[in-house]
């Protein structure tokens, strides 16, 4: 077994890594407070082609692989979480459906604008339809050669600066997940009009609101796969999307195991550095082991969609095992730098806010489990 990375998979992740020292964490700690990033800074990773990251190259994009794109989300998420997650976002579940289910005319449209720089999201959950998401209500009424969306969209990550959403809806008068239908949405369509953005806990610089959809027409070519394949597609992109975000949390768990390391070296109690006292020798163990441990699933899980093999099993065992290490990780820096871990002088503090979404999105930890249980159950009976 290799577990070298090869030349291009190093070039590409010490790229970012060193884009990311420079350019954002520097500025990480302002953009939580301002809840906001600057344009210059999108526009310095628009130039560095971050948007077209997982991108076909036919359709403008960098072409990196599954494993090349999860290194660079860790090296995002290690400088800024809430930068990460708008660029993962745009470059999985909100670019994968068009990539993977489009038509060739629709793919020529929009894959080149998205990888561009012009920004994507995702529109599945609704104020009734969150971890259920075939609960969903928003409709797709068909009317000539276009479908009327109606409905809103909650909790949408990009919302504010998104140029397009993708979205699911049903057959009016329908329930269950076989009428749904997914469709890519321009952001100039009339009825679509993006509403509150929430006030979060962490992730801060990133942007999340409602989509509401009022008669908002969309041309029939719009839709992506067949009638019927909404919620299937919507599955299909949270599959790959759990990957970054386990890489996500890996990143975040990554700063908060180094920001402890270097606390403890230097921060004496009872004539000691912490780091040389046992109890906090192990936290810190723990921490590693739990986060390399975690980080193997990942590039497991993103070396099987890079070969082509089914990973939805992996996937979820990947963001459940990443999201909760990283989770241990921020509540043991915290703890490790005592008092001060709660004031946010130090970077900890930002961390333990940030990680804990990763237990939410995409699927929660308990979402997770009964996704890696039903696989099992297939697996094993
Ligand atoms: C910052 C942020 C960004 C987001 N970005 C997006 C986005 O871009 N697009 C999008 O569509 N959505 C997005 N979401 C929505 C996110 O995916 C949902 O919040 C998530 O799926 C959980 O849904 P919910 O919040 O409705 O919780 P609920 O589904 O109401 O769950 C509440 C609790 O009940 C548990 N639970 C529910 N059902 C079960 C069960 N059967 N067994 C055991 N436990 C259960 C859950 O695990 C959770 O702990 C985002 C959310 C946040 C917070």
């Amino acid at each position: 077994m290799d577990f070298d990375l090869s030349q291009n998979q190093t070039m590409f992740r010490d790229m970012v890594r060193d884009f990311a020292r420079k350019e954002i964490a520097p500025i990480a700690q302002e953009m939580d407070e301002q809840s906001g990033m600057p344009d210059d800074l999108i526009a310095k990773m628009r130039d560095s082609g971050f948007f077209g990251l997982a991108f076909p190259e036919q359709y403008g994009g960098l072409g990196a692989d599954t494993v090349t794109y999860g290194l660079v989300v860790e090296e995002l998420a290690k400088a800024s979480a809430g930068v990460c997650v708008m660029l993962t976002v745009h470059n999985s579940v909100g670019s994968y459906p068009v990539a993977m289910f489009g038509s060739e005319d629709i793919k020529r449209e929009y894959l080149p604008r998205m990888a561009a720089g012009e920004i994507a999201a995702f529109c599945v959950t609704e104020p009734g339809a969150g971890s259920d998401a075939a609960a969903l209500t928003t409709t797709a009424r068909k009317d000539g050669d276009a479908y009327i969306l109606d409905g809103s969209k909650i909790f949408v990550t990009n919302g504010s600066r998104a140029a397009f959403f993708v979205v699911v809806a049903r057959t009016p008068g329908t329930t269950g997940h076989r009428d749904t239908h997914a469709f890519i949405v321009p952001r100039e369509t009339p009825g679509l009009t993006v509403g509150k953005k929430e006030d979060k806990m962490g992730l801060r610089a990133s942007d999340t609101t409602v989509v509401d959809f009022s008669g908002a027409k969309v041309p029939a070519a719009c839709l992506l796969g067949s009638e019927g394949d909404g919620f299937k597609i919507a599955m299909a992109a949270l599959d790959g999307g759990r990957i970054g975000i386990a890489f996500q949390a890996l990143g975040i768990g990554m700063a908060c195991l180094e920001e402890a390391v270097r606390y403890a070296a230097v921060r004496e109690q009872f004539g000691k550095p912490l780091l040389k006292q046992p109890v906090i020798g192990n936290m810190i163990a723990d921490m590693g082991t739990e986060l390399e441990a975690a980080r193997l699933l990942a590039l497991q899980a993103a070396w099987l969609k890079d070969s082509g093999r089914p990973y939805g099993k992996q996937a979820a065992m990947a963001k459940l095992a990443s999201s909760e290490a990283a989770w241990r990780a921020a509540d043991k820096a915290v703890q490790i730098h005592g008092g001060y871990g709660f004031c946010k002088e130090y970077p900890v503090e930002r961390y333990y806010r940030d990680v804990r979404v990763t237990r939410i999105y995409e699927g929660t930890s308990e979402i997770q489990r009964l996704v890696i249980a039903r696989h099992l159950g297939r697996d094993y009976v």
